[in-house]
């Protein structure tokens, strides 16, 4: 060990004593805290994606029995990624912890929630390993708005943890884009059109498409179009909470 490095530990070690780390959602002690940097009572209330479920998408079906199915919407129009990855249903602790990393600045919770996705995607039978993340973009006025994009966020942690190239700036939004709570798909995707642009063309690479929530699927299918038209291979989408249609 360097003597930088020594220091830096010890540093570290003094300020884990005065500041001991805390649940990033719930602030009480972590005694330790599970892999994902949370408190274990909390991660034990986050919930899981529920089934049967669309086997495309992941829309959670509601009040039926069985196995996972593809949606009407899937059927009808198949969208341009072959899956969506979840951590779980947008709702409690999960919506809870979404909100706060997107509109109340608590930007550390980045590892812990690209963590829990990356463990779920990591137990998959066939691990999708892509090579290259691209995080949804926001519009620039938003991003001045809130400071920082919170899909990138996410992005970066998986690309740190997979070693993949995160492309930051290479799929942009053109424009802002209205209000889409209560519109149905189709509406919201006509809203879309053209929303969405590529600074630099593809040459085939598989991509992980990287967003918070996903609820009815019009912002990812745009931006996968986009991807996909211009040269892009298989795309997978990911989010951290998979909403109902209703939310
Ligand atoms: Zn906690
Ligand atoms: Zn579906």
């Amino acid at each position: 060990m360097s003597l930088l490095s020594t220091v830096k530990a010890e540093l570290a070690a003094l300020l884990d004593l005065l500041f001991p780390q805390a649940c990033p959602l719930c602030r009480t002690e972590l005694t330790p805290a599970s892999a994902a940097g949370l408190c274990h009572s909390c991660q034990a209330q986050l919930p899981e994606l529920s089934s049967p479920r669309c086997s495309r998408c992941a829309l959670p079906f509601v009040s039926e029995g069985g196995s996972d199915h593809l949606c009407e919407p899937c059927l009808r129009q198949p969208p341009p990624f072959s899956q969506v990855e979840a951590v779980g249903n947008y709702e409690g602790l999960l919506r809870d912890a979404v909100h706060r990393f997107k509109y109340r600045g608590t930007v550390q919770l980045d590892r812990p929630l690209a963590t829990l996705l990356a463990e779920r995607m990591e137990q998959a039978e066939t691990p999708f390993r892509p090579d290259l993340i691209v995080p949804v973009p926001l519009h620039l006025g938003r991003l001045r708005q809130r400071g920082y994009n919170q899909s990138l966020l996410l992005a970066r942690q998986l690309a740190k943890r997979w070693r993949v190239p995160v492309a930051p700036r290479q799929l942009v939004r053109n424009r802002p884009t209205p209000p889409q709570q209560g519109l149905s798909l189709s509406v919201r995707q006509q809203n879309l059109r053209g929303a969405f642009a590529m600074t630099a063309p593809l040459q085939g690479e598989t991509v992980l498409l990287i967003d918070d929530v996903m609820t009815t699927g019009a912002t990812l299918r745009e931006c996968a179009r986009t991807l996909q038209s211009s040269g892009a291979g298989e795309i997978v989408a990911a989010v951290i909470g998979r909403a109902q249609r209703h939310h």
